[in-house]
């Protein structure tokens, strides 16, 4: 097993890439958000590693910002009809969702095992 130093931000970055963030090679989830009990490359028990309601919390504090204004925008500038523009706009936040969740979770499961290792 490849333990990184202290400080290293590579088991964050690893986790956000859904690896594994003591090897960096195996993966991370068997499903889109499902923890994996064990790294299929090095046997760390990375299911046990619970990142509860941390990444739901930092996708709304990430989006929300962005997804407010947006929606402001869009419904007042669009030459679109409104229907189609919030339909738009409704898909794009729910695809950014979905597309960020399983990153900030990875990420967040690497920044939880670097402070076991660190403890
Ligand atoms: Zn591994």
């Amino acid at each position: 097993m490849t333990t990184p130093p202290r400080t290293s931000l590579t088991p964050i970055l690893r986790g956000l890439l859904g690896r594994c963030p003591a090897c960096g090679k195996g993966h991370l989830f068997t499903g889109y958000l499902r923890q994996a009990p064990t790294c299929s490359h090095c046997g760390e028990p990375i299911g046990q590693i619970r990142a509860e309601d941390g990444p739901p919390w930092l996708t709304v504090l990430i989006l929300g910002p962005l997804l407010a204004p947006l929606s402001y925008i869009v419904s007042m500038k669009s030459p679109a009809p409104l229907w189609i523009s919030l339909i738009a706009l409704g898909v794009f936040a729910i695809g950014s969702v979905l597309f960020l969740l399983p990153r900030i979770k990875g990420g967040f499961i690497g920044l939880l095992w670097r402070m076991q290792q660190t403890a």
